[in-house]
């Protein structure tokens, strides 16, 4: 119940519209109040239940005994010299994450974390060294968009507003379903972000049943990370490949595109020198997606200290681009953004930088591998 004495405060921020309303029920309260909150707190940006003057002076003051509404604190704002910029949250007294906004024309992208570092140990992540953590709830995956947008009104060059979102950030979000389908929920709910679904996009490694699960619940845009064509060298760099395997994966893209029309998945595939990128692999990829309503997004490898991969050289990526689109699967290569704030794909580590590094910096003394540019 709440209110009792003992429980904590509900967070109202992690709440879709079916939960707010069993909440608001729980307090005698009728179904459009949970419509007036959500508005006050997702379109107006309201954490404080006093300034929310259409709800009536009792229920103001019960939600503030019972409820709160309460986003990670950002511990870390960079900017990199692209105009990416990074925050690192806290999340709870010993954990943070990132999340990176990534400003490109008119469009607007927050990438998001949906756990506390990862279980899954792909060997070309960053997030991987760190380990498994915790999974993120509801309101701390929405919460990093809700403060993202708050700090981006406030801001003097603010940049476009949040368009879309990627949940591309750290953790494999389909191990953190039932607090990733409520916050997908907020993202998209006319009451919440307002997102168009081909405007979120979930990235895996490759979850089958997470897959599968995703399409029934809240089927948003799905990119998959696949960087290899066969499982001999996916089970290395994709270790859960060895649960489940191309094959498998490749029919759950096939079902999930089939339900939803003129939808294309996404396969992700980091260009790793002299690992992946040869002709071969080129062709043996495009003949696995050959009948798959496929898009293929290559990502130049961003290096992390300590990684023992290189990115493959441009003409290398540009010779493998050409061979998906000779065979008629459409590619780019993702663009590199924010490597100068170690923001870019795979290099988040919810880590706040050490202080000898961060001082070797300002000296401008290099203790990573130097990026490589885009
Ligand atoms: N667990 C999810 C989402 C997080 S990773 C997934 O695996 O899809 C987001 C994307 O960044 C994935 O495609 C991932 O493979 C890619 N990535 C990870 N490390 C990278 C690195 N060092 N350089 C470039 N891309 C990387």
């Amino acid at each position: 119940m709440p209110g009792s004495t003992n429980s904590p405060p509900t967070n109202l921020l992690g709440l879709p519209q079916d939960e707010m309303r069993n909440f608001l029920a729980s307090l005698g309260e009728k179904p459009f109040r949970a419509t007036q909150v959500l508005k006050w707190i997702h379109h107006r940006q309201t954490s404080c239940f006093h300034a929310m003057t259409d709800l009536g002076k009792t229920l103001r003051t019960r939600l503030d005994t019972v409820a709160e509404v309460r986003a990670p604190v950002v511990v870390a704002d960079r900017v990199s010299a692209d105009g990416t910029r990074k925050w690192l949250f806290r999340v709870d007294s010993g954990n943070c994450v990132e999340a990176v906004y990534i400003p490109d024309g008119h469009r607007g992208t927050l990438c998001v974390s949906s756990q506390v570092g990862c279980a899954l140990n792909c060997t070309f992540c960053a997030t991987a060294q760190q380990g498994f953590n915790r999974n993120l709830d509801a309101a701390e995956i929405v919460g990093q968009l809700w403060a993202a947008r708050r700090i981006l009104a406030e801001s003097d060059h603010p940049g476009p507003d949040i368009t879309n979102v990627v949940l591309m950030g750290m953790g494999e979000p389909l191990l953190n379903l039932d607090n990733v389908i409520p916050a997908l929920d907020l993202m998209l709910d006319d009451l919440g972000f307002g997102l168009a679904r081909k405007r979120v996009t979930l990235s895996t490694a490759g979850v089958v049943p997470g897959i599968r699960a995703l399409a029934r619940r809240c089927p948003v845009s799905l990119a998959v990370s696949l960087h290899a064509p066969d499982d001999a060298l996916r089970d290395i760099l994709v270790p859960i490949n060895r649960t489940w395997p191309i094959d498998l994966l490749l029919s759950a893209c096939r079902e999930f595109a089939g339900a939803l029309p003129r939808q294309k998945v996404t396969f992700e595939y980091v260009m790793l020198d002299d690992v992946n990128d040869t002709p071969e692999h080129a062709r043996r990829l495009a003949h696995r997606l050959r009948d798959l309503p496929a898009k293929v997004n290559l990502i130049p490898f961003n290096p992390f200290p300590g990684t023992r991969y290189r990115r493959s050289h441009t003409e290398t990526i540009d010779r493998f681009r050409d061979i998906l689109l000779a065979a008629d699967v459409m590619t780019i290569t993702r663009k590199t953004r924010g490597d100068d704030i170690d923001a870019a794909c795979g290099q988040l580590a919810g880590r706040v930088v050490p202080r000898s590094r961060r001082v070797a910096e300002r000296r401008g003394v290099s203790v990573a591998p130097a990026p490589q540019g885009a």
